[in-house]
């Protein structure tokens, strides 16, 4: 069988950090059976469009390196798609809908109805009042053929709704086994409505079946509509796809994970320079297991241990500190080439120092980072020495004028070495060293004073690296700074 999974987002704004599990999901089953991954668009509720969704979705899905076989995409900068089972987006196939619900009609599995908003409203609270479950009281099932006729003809407006049929429904989800429920507990769902776009349960089923799709893998808020959909397909005699559904994903202290883009936008996270490859690792963990402690997966290694036994039934909870950690791990085993390309558009004010010393200054601080923004931050030292206080470059354990005598004679030192030492911290490393060692010194005396003249900071890099980030003009201006302020 050749397994085709689907990821149908409704284009109502950013891509939450769940949307993006589910996505992954469906993509690593799909890769792992080299089977097929379908984006499609689920536009039917017209009211919670956000212009530019679809656009902003398909940058982001390719920024993380989801690979779709068919779906939406942007050709020369215009809206388009690929694949052979099209339209991708549901506005764009609603004859493919009225068909469909019209054999429905003539089976019986579907009946207008014309009740008004304020009748329905009105049924609502007289069942809220009374206790009972809220649920449509099927005033529509019985009329008569002739008298739909009549009132559409007069053009009266309707709906469609499913009709449920008596007994029970099984199915088996894939992740929490076999679920039975009572057919009394649902209502004559909605399909068709009154402004001829489908609902979602219509048109999801209408369009998976077209589309081929045997796994429908998706957030547990959707298993309750799973009944209804079971009556659909049942009532076009459409083979039934498996289904699997992942669980929440809960913040620390177990509520629901957040709705606020800024904190599970995965666009945000992009911006501020996690790294799509963390993000992926990250996401697919929350609730997934491979095996063992190990925590860090690459995209392939990943499609290769994904399975769906072995993901979890419990809510998974979103450790923002794991991610931060995870993230940090991507920083800094990331070939130095590659993660310049990556964080070069994050050295803030700092972009107008020479590429060669961007290179190294990342290098240095990369080790700091926790996201690529970071770096905005830390690069300000390279540009202007901070202001500092004296006192700032006397070691705990030493006095100012034991500073001022390896101050100066670092910068002797200093300004005899050939500038070919700046190009290599291990040499630079040496040079001190040598310097350490003949005079019998302690490491603290001479590192302490050194690493916070270039710095200017209580906290910083390394001295070693310091001076190759910073070079031998740099280094010296700034010796020369700290030997005024410790004179006066
Ligand atoms: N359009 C639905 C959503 O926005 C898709 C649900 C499903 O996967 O069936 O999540
Ligand atoms: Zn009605």
């Amino acid at each position: 069988m050749n397994i085709v999974t689907r990821f149908p987002p409704s284009p109502t704004g950013f891509l939450h950090v769940g949307s993006l599990r589910t996505a992954l999901y469906n993509y690593l089953y799909a890769r792992k059976h080299q089977g097929t991954f379908i984006v499609r668009v689920e536009d039917t509720d017209r009211e919670r469009l956000v212009e530019g969704a679809v656009e902003s979705l398909i940058h982001t899905l390719e920024k993380v390196g989801l690979e779709y076989d068919q779906g939406p995409i942007i050709k020369d900068g215009i809206l388009s798609e690929k694949g052979e089972n099209g339209p991708y987006t549901q506005s764009l196939r609603l004859p493919i809908y009225q068909e469909y619900v019209k054999t429905l009609l003539e089976k019986g599995n579907a009946y207008y109805c014309f009740c008004s908003k304020d009748r329905l409203t009105q049924l609502r609270s007289t069942q809220q009042l009374a206790k009972l479950p809220t649920k449509y009281d099927r005033h529509c099932v019985g009329l008569k053929n002739e008298e739909v006729k009549k009132r559409l003809e007069a053009g009266e407006s309707s709906v469609i709704r499913l009709r449920v049929p008596e007994g029970e429904t099984t199915f088996i989800d894939e992740i929490r086994g076999s679920i039975k429920i009572n057919n009394a507990e649902i209502d004559d769902q909605v399909l068709m409505k009154a402004d001829g776009y489908p609902t979602y349960h219509l048109a999801v089923v209408v369009d998976d079946h077209l589309m081929g799709v045997t796994h429908i893998i998706r957030g547990e808020e959707w298993i309750s509509s799973v009944p209804k959909h079971v009556m659909l397909y049942n009532a076009f005699g459409f083979p039934m796809p498996a289904f699997a559904h992942l669980p929440l994903i809960l913040n620390p202290d177990k509520s629901k994970l957040s709705k606020r883009q800024g904190d599970v936008g995965i666009e945000d996270f992009l911006e501020k320079g996690y790294l799509p490859e963390a993000l992926v690792n990250f996401v697919t963990l929350l609730g997934f297991n491979p095996s063992g402690d190990r925590e860090i997966y690459s995209m392939q290694e990943l499609i290769d241990t994904f399975e769906l036994s072995n993901v979890n039934k419990s809510g998974a909870v979103f450790d923002k500190d794991k991610l931060n950690w995870m993230n940090g791990q991507y920083i800094r085993a990331m070939d130095p080439a590659e993660l310049y390309e990556r964080a070069k558009s994050f050295f803030g004010e700092a972009q107008t120092l020479p590429e060669s010393q961007k290179k190294r200054i990342l290098e240095v601080e990369k080790d700091r980072l926790v996201m690529l923004l970071d770096l905005e931050e830390r690069v300000g030292m390279y540009l202007t020495l901070p202001l500092y206080d004296a006192q700032m470059l006397v070691w705990k354990k030493a006095d100012t004028q034991d500073s001022l005598m390896h101050l100066g004679a670092l910068s002797q030192l200093l300004t005899g070495v050939d500038e070919s030492i700046f190009q290599d911290r291990v040499l630079i490393e040496e040079v001190i060293k040598k310097y350490i060692e003949e005079g019998g010194f302690q490491n603290g005396n001479v590192l302490w004073p050194l690493r916070a003249t270039l710095s200017g900071q209580q906290q910083s890099a390394g001295p070693f690296d310091l001076l190759w980030a910073l070079g031998k003009e740099v280094a010296l201006s700034r010796l020369a700074i700290a030997i005024e302020k410790l004179s006066t």
